[in-house]
């Protein structure tokens, strides 16, 4: 079997978020069984020389709407996946995957109809027997499959609802949709056309990245005012769980830690934290340190921990903060870390300290009000560090309550039944005194390092979906 799995970003080549991570992990425990080529746009970011990509002969020409555009391809291997990249001046003249940074508009419904009108050139092309598409970028490739290439086994993938792509009635037009697509039924949505729905009704099978997720979005609480069309489309959609690359989040070899460790030498996890602590200049090492690494959105909750700062920092313990997004939190950030000795925020993208605060935390808080799987936790369980999360999506199939009273400790986390701040600010009392109980604590950080978070169980369950549409 041959698998062509198109994302709109792939690590380490572009990252925005946890799609990367995943179009990275999944199609290399995939290779293990099958033939897989990988394809990503190959934006103007992305540094050719440093990743070794080299051009390839095939340029050829796709027609989108009333224009038609030259397409030229480039490879690269990553993680022993064979990877094309597409180029095409509009689709790849860009600062991030989906747009520029001073906020001038860029043509995304254009930009990604054209690499999904490519995806289906690359079906025929590399002779494939099944296309894995994710998350709206995509997603028009299988309408256009239904259309050019019937026979075509289409696989969709929601990483997550709230980004649809939605964009005005015109870009049918645009894109030399048929207007008979334009329909409740088909892509149209209060009034404009969405991607994502093309994904969810085109598809022959539908997946979403954890098994709560997927019943989740059936309900008009996390559908998205999608609900209602994933209902009609339920029979074909399946939630598999995410993993991580167990290699790349690895703390014996991780590269960016100060002292690697593992739970069989785990004291030198203590070393990460002190170097961490030193470096952001907080203040006794010896406190709980609990970190949040994360866009700065409403979907992850930091304006609630916003909420209670102040009181959250009179606590015994260290708090650190990375991400970006929201400027009004930031600066609510950048005041309160000012004034406060225990309390660091860094703003911005950066793999190499997140890897360093997976490894130097006790604790990562993650109060989100939905996340479709969630790999923070999965990467802080690895770590050894204790996830602090809420009852939803992928962080109720993965992190399971520690029980204050059981001495059998069965669970991962600490999980917030509620979310609000108060509730926030309770379970960070909880982690504090479970601190304070040494031996447990440790007995449970070094249990969550040996949790099963790598994808080979969900890459057999994608074998057996995969086999399913052939
Ligand atoms: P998302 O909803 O953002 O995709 P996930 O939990 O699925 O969230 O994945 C987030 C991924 O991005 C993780 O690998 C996390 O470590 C990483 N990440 C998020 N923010 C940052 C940041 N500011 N710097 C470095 N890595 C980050």
């Amino acid at each position: 079997m041959k698998l062509l799995f198109a994302s709109a970003e792939i690590f380490p080549y572009a990252k925005t978020g946890g799609l990367a991570d995943v179009a990275q992990a999944l199609p290399a425990a995939l290779a293990k069984q099958i033939e897989v080529l990988s394809v990503m746009p190959l934006y103007d970011f992305i540094d050719r020389k440093k990743f070794a990509l080299r051009a390839m002969n095939e340029s050829f020409q796709i027609t989108v709407g009333k224009d038609i555009y030259d397409i030229s391809l480039f490879e690269g291997v990553n993680r022993g996946v064979r990877t094309l990249f597409v180029y095409e001046a509009l689709l790849c003249h860009c600062q991030t995957p989906y747009g520029n940074k001073n906020a001038d508009t860029i043509s995304n419904d254009l930009r990604f109809g054209i690499f999904s009108k490519t995806l289906l050139v690359l079906s025929q092309m590399f002779e494939i027997d099944v296309l894995h598409l994710n998350d709206w970028h995509t997603a028009l490739a299988a309408l256009w499959a239904k259309e050019m290439l019937p026979e075509l086994p289409v696989v969709f993938t929601i990483h997550n609802l709230s980004f649809q792509g939605l964009f005005p009635r015109e870009s049918i037009e645009r894109l030399g949709l048929r207007e008979h697509y334009f329909t409740p039924e088909g892509i149209e949505f209060w009034g404009g056309m969405n991607c994502m729905k093309a994904g969810i009704a085109y598809s022959d099978e539908l997946t979403t990245v954890s098994p709560s997720y997927a019943k989740e979005i059936l309900l008009p609480e996390f559908g998205c005012g999608l609900e209602g069309f994933l209902q009609v489309h339920s029979a074909k959609l399946h939630g598999i769980l995410n993993g991580i690359d167990t290699v790349f989040f690895d703390p014996m070899i991780d590269p960016a830690l100060p002292k690697n460790y593992g739970p069989g030498k785990y004291a030198n996890k203590k070393r990460n934290k002190i170097s961490f602590c030193k470096a952001e200049k907080l203040r006794d090492a010896e406190r709980p340190l609990v970190v949040f690494i994360g866009r700065f959105t409403e979907q992850k909750g930091l304006d609630l921990i916003l909420e209670v700062l102040p009181e959250l920092l009179r606590l015994k313990l260290n708090f650190a903060i990375l991400g970006e997004g929201s400027e009004a939190i930031a600066d609510a950030l950048k005041t309160l870390s000012k004034e406060n000795d225990n309390f660091s925020i860094r703003f911005g993208y950066d793999e190499s300290l997140s890897h360093r605060m997976y490894a130097a935390a006790d604790f990562l808080l993650m109060p989100s009000r939905f996340e479709p799987c969630g790999l923070n936790q999965l990467i802080s369980l690895r770590y050894g560090t204790i996830p602090i999360v809420t009852d939803v999506g992928g962080l109720h199939d993965t992190v399971g309550d520690i029980d204050d009273t059981d001495s059998t400790m069965c669970g991962q986390g600490l999980v917030l039944t509620e979310l609000n701040s108060h509730t926030i600010l309770r379970s960070l009392k909880r982690a504090v005194d479970l601190f304070s109980k040494t031996k447990r604590f440790s007995k449970i950080s070094k249990a969550n390092m040996r949790c099963e978070v790598s994808f080979d169980k969900s890459a057999k369950s994608y074998l057996k979906l995969y086999g399913k549409t052939v």
